[in-house]
């Protein structure tokens, strides 16, 4: 018998309306159970180095950018500090914690 998955795989999420009423960005918790705010990026204009795995993300890559909603420095220094992931590994970042 299987064990039942106690994550929470069937919180609902926010509606694709809303999320384009707030920019495309979403709140949602990262690594560390830290609040971040999460923005789609459909095609990405240079290449970056996603924080996960370490692997390139080359240009016109769609993927997400994500930064903590709090820091010691304040809103600026956060977006400041801002990283781009692969959609696949920020979702494992968000189902890790
Ligand atoms: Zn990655």
């Amino acid at each position: 018998m299987r064990r039942s998955n106690k994550r929470p795989w069937h919180e609902p999420h926010v509606p694709l309306d809303e999320a384009r009423a707030r920019g495309g960005v979403r709140m949602t918790r990262g690594p560390g159970g830290v609040p971040y705010q999460v923005r789609r990026i459909p095609r990405g204009e240079k290449n970056y180095v996603c924080p996960w795995c370490n692997q390139a993300i080359p240009v016109g890559t769609a993927h997400v950018v994500a930064w903590a909603t709090e820091h010691l420095f304040g809103a600026d220094a956060a977006i400041a500090e801002r990283r781009h992931w692969h959609t696949g590994c920020w979702a494992a970042a968000e189902r890790t914690g």
